[in-house]
């Protein structure tokens, strides 16, 4: 098993795909093997925030605070939109995202902003169909 894990480490410190997921885990970990679908975007870049949307569907890449680029950073560090979910569930002095997303409290304000977000874009989207 030792072997699987090493070659498995080398082939994640020199891959070029996954850099997001190993800007916050770094480490292969056969025990971190959980999902939660709300915390993915957060976790990858993927799914509902508008920069992935932007670089695969050509949608606007602006959040909805004005700013020029929701990407997951400016979500969790920036967008005021989301200032009272961080002030209730974020501790008020952090550094990195690994640290930030070892918090239980922290993950439950992010699952509720990203529900909210992608509620919003379901809703904006359905309204197009319409
Ligand atoms: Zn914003």
């Amino acid at each position: 098993m030792k072997d699987v894990s090493n070659e498995w480490q080398a082939y994640w410190q020199t891959s070029c795909k996954g850099r997001a997921v190993f800007e916050i885990c770094p480490k292969v970990n056969i025990n971190r093997l959980h999902g939660n679908f709300y915390l993915k975007p957060i976790l990858t870049g993927h799914g509902v925030l508008a920069s992935y949307q932007h670089k695969f569907f050509n949608k606007d890449s602006k959040c909805a605070c004005g700013h020029v680029l929701e990407d997951r950073y400016h979500l969790i560090f920036q967008c005021s939109k989301w200032r009272e979910i961080r002030q209730k569930y974020f501790p008020a002095n952090f550094s990195t995202l690994p640290q930030l997303l070892q918090s239980n409290s922290v993950r439950s304000g992010l699952e509720i902003i990203l529900k909210q977000r992608l509620e919003e874009t379901l809703c904006s989207t359905a309204d197009n169909i319409q």
